[in-house]
């Protein structure tokens, strides 16, 4: 049994209650570990270690703040195998997957913010006539909270707490509960890496507890928040009258809108990916798929045919496509959608049953599931599932392909597979999206701004965006007359 504790002031403690929620292998069922649910007395103490670390670390120049940045890098990248293998117990997701995309993605958090802080620039304005010069201040906030979800546990709260450290804050971070394992082993690494005690502290435990004392405490001045969109509300009505900060990354329903002029193959493959990667718990998975209406019969066999192959299986088995779902309720919710195709005049093309693996035979498997659906306007293509589920409609011409696409309430990317440059333009213009991606998916480079329109939140990460979030603008106006 493996025990997590908190990290205030730069050494584990337990919580001051000493009560305990149980840590998960989705993969069994089992449970592995316990950690802390921690209460608003804790989340004072990690306060107060942030408040007294903040003095000195604030004035770090910008070129020793970078430098523990880079070794928190180096340090994730030599225990790449323990840290997967973490992971991949923790959340169920393939290991080979937390191997290539989750851990390195964390430690190139550490890295490239690393790098982005010692680039990171503000402006001047002159007033020649006036004989003054305006520049503006950027400096760090104070003390702010960091909060992220399951299904990309190291990668979401380390792109959280890396640009946060960098711009020269003092963090107090709340991993999810049902993911704490690899916040937990980060702590050990910042120490290591030299980072000042206090300056990161982490707070385990629930969110209507633990995250919500965060989130409530006067002096935590800005709240970076990941996770889903009635959380990401609830939050936003506690803050607002705090007058915090908040940036919101919340869930999406993401089109994946397919031309018969596009490259068919590169298409296909990447499409099963989008749809099923990380057992379709990415918030920027394309979880409705739409495909013009000349190539839909084709496009529809040969998906299903893709599917079929993927194997469900033990997430430390190399040849694992798709591991556990994250957690029992989680599954529940998911194979209830399911249900919901009875009521919609809808059709499952390919699976729709929960699985049972050898060696796992109480995990939280499934089958990537398709289902075919009759209208936009369904629960099944207007409801964030998170799963391993898509649904497939055709459509004929732009217009109804945009309208389709932009009818939901949430707005954080969509993929269009075209090879018509007109048409890849308006499409990019038109998208009530944050993100769009124009045949590709999942394409990142962390200097561009990541984030969602309409209900899929407010504010934008990455690249200099974070900074300026990270950061109070105070105009300076300096007259030389
Ligand atoms: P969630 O909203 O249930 O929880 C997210 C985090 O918030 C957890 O740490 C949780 O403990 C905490 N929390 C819950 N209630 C809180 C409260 N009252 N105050 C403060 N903190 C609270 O989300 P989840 O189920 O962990 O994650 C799945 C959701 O995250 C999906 O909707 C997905 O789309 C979204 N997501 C969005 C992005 C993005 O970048 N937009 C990325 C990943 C996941």
């Amino acid at each position: 049994m493996i025990t997590i504790k908190n990290y205030i002031n730069g050494t584990y403690c337990e919580p001051s209650n000493n009560e305990w929620l149980e840590a998960i292998d989705p993969s069994t069922g089992v449970v592995y570990g316990r950690l802390p649910n921690s209460t608003d007395k804790d989340v004072e103490e990690a306060y107060k270690a942030a408040n007294t670390a903040f003095a000195s670390w604030s004035k770090t120049s910008v070129g020793q703040r970078s430098e523990i940045l880079r070794k928190i890098a180096d340090l994730i990248v030599s225990k790449l195998d323990a840290l997967a293998a973490a992971e991949s117990m923790d959340n169920g997701k393939p290991l080979s997957l937390a191997k290539e995309v989750d851990i390195p993605r964390a430690a190139l958090n550490f890295r490239f913010f690393s790098q982005a802080i010692t680039q990171f620039y503000s402006e001047s304005h002159e007033q020649v006539s006036q004989k003054s010069i305006n520049f503006t201040l950027r400096q760090p906030i104070g003390i702010v909270g960091c909060i992220s979800p399951w299904n990309l546990p190291l990668y979401l709260f380390t792109w959280k707490i890396a640009p946060a450290l960098a711009a020269g804050n003092c963090v107090v971070a709340k991993p999810s509960e049902v993911t704490p394992y690899t916040a937990f082993l980060l702590a050990e690494i910042c120490t290591k890496a030299g980072l000042p005690k206090g300056v990161l502290n982490i707070v385990h435990g629930m969110g209507h507890t633990t995250g919500q004392a965060i989130v409530e405490h006067p002096n935590i001045k800005a709240i970076s928040f990941t996770g889903g969109t009635k959380t990401g509300a609830h939050i936003a009505k506690t803050a607002a009258p705090l007058f915090k900060k908040l940036s919101l990354e919340l869930g999406g329903k993401n089109p994946n809108i397919i031309f018969a002029d596009c490259d068919y193959k590169k298409m296909l493959s990447t499409t099963v990916k989008s749809s099923f990667a990380n057992q379709g718990q990415i918030c920027l998975c394309g979880s409705r798929i739409f495909v013009e209406a000349s190539i839909y019969e084709q496009f529809k066999n040969d998906f299903i045919e893709k599917v079929k192959q993927l194997k469900v299986g033990l997430p430390s088995e190399k040849n694992t496509d798709i591991g556990a779902l994250v957690s029992k309720p989680h599954l529940d919710k998911v194979l209830s959608y399911i249900e919901q195709v009875k009521q919609e005049k809808a059709t499952v093309l390919y699976g729709g049953e929960r699985v049972s693996v050898e060696n796992g035979k109480n995990g939280y498997f499934m089958q990537p599931t398709i289902i075919e659906v009759s209208s936009n306007d369904c629960v099944l293509n207007q409801e964030e599932i998170f799963g391993p589920v898509v649904t497939l409609m055709p459509f004929k011409g732009d217009t109804e392909a945009l309208k389709l696409a932009n009818n939901v309430k949430y707005g954080l990317s969509a993929t269009v597979w075209t090879n018509n440059l007109k048409r890849s333009l308006y499409f990019s213009e038109q998208l009530q999206t944050g993100i769009v991606w124009i045949n590709t998916w999942l394409q990142r480079d962390l200097r561009t701004p990541f984030g969602g329109a309409k209900s899929s939140g407010v504010g934008r990460e990455g690249g200099f965006e974070v900074l300026r979030f990270f950061t109070e603008a105070k105009n300076v106006c300096i007259n030389y007359e």
